[in-house]
């Protein structure tokens, strides 16, 4: 299947490792030049320098999306780089957070973040004939996974995919696409799920045996779906969620 990505233009927020770094190597291999931020400047300009073997062009910004003054200004910079834009992946999030400051963390860095993205790209979505928003979740937003108990993370993620949602249906007339990709559990070195398997390896080991595919995800299988969905081969797809995670939640994806 041709996707129809070459010469496309994409931002890809909290691309500096794991499935955010996979995500911007996957549509590089596709042809699209890239914006990539995350915080630590180190991190992101490896992960440029590595996909600068597919010929696209990658340019690299620090950005903490909680600084949500600051993300205007970004993608402003960002579209005049790439000379427009297609696609907005947002990814970045500070994941599980712990302690009283946990909820206005994740709303920050999570919801405000990309409700502010999706905001600041829609002018320039507009001007392309296949725009599209990805917003990455979590099966942790439709799904409690005992014994973690209440977070902010999962309730800030299920605010996250409801805004897509509702994006979907308030963008289709200008022609934007909004989808979210909904990963469950997905390992990588360095990453939350390896860190888990050295430290709580029975825990690990319960929530890889509840994957009927029998294994954690990988940032590749994520970065898959993305490439699909934010691709114009995708172009009767809104307000879809895409959940990638080996089957591992059991309710029925109506
Ligand atoms: P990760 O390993 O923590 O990487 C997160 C990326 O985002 C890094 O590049 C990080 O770089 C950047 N980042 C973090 N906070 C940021 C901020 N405030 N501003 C800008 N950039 C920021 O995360 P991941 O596991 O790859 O997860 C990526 C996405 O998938 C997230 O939305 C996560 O919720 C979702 N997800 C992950 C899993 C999983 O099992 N890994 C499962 C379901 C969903 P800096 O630290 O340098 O900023």
């Amino acid at each position: 299947m041709e996707l129809g990505l070459k010469g496309r233009k994409a931002i890809v927020t909290g691309a500096s490792r794991g499935i955010g770094r996979a995500i911007a190597a996957q549509l590089a291999d596709e042809g699209v030049d890239l914006v990539l931020c995350a915080r630590g400047e180190e991190a992101l300009d490896k992960t440029a320098a590595e996909l600068a073997h597919f010929g696209v062009n990658v340019h690299t910004a620090r950005l903490d999306v909680s600084e949500t003054d600051a993300i205007v200004p970004f993608v402003e910079r960002a579209a005049d780089l790439l000379g427009g834009l297609d696609i907005l992946v947002s990814n970045a999030s500070v994941g599980t957070q712990k302690g009283p400051e946990q909820w206005q963390t994740s709303f920050q860095a999570d919801l405000l973040a990309f409700v502010r993205l999706a905001e600041a790209a829609v002018p320039y979505l507009e001007r392309s004939d296949a725009p599209a928003i990805v917003s990455i979740g979590t099966t942790s937003a439709f799904d409690t996974l005992p014994p973690t108990g209440p977070n902010s993370y999962g309730a800030a993620k299920a605010a996250v995919t409801h805004h897509a949602a509702a994006l979907a249906r308030t963008l289709a007339p200008q022609g934007i696409r909004v989808n979210t990709i909904s990963p469950g559990p997905v390992e990588f070195p360095g990453g939350t799920w390896e860190r888990i398997k050295e430290q709580r390896t029975e825990f690990y080991e319960g929530v890889r045996s509840r994957i009927p595919l029998g294994r954690l995800g990988t940032p590749e299988d994520v970065a898959r779906a993305v490439a699909f969905v934010a691709s114009p081969a995708a172009a009767y797809c809104t307000g879809v969620n895409l959940v990638v995670d080996g089957g591992f939640v059991s309710r029925v994806q109506f």
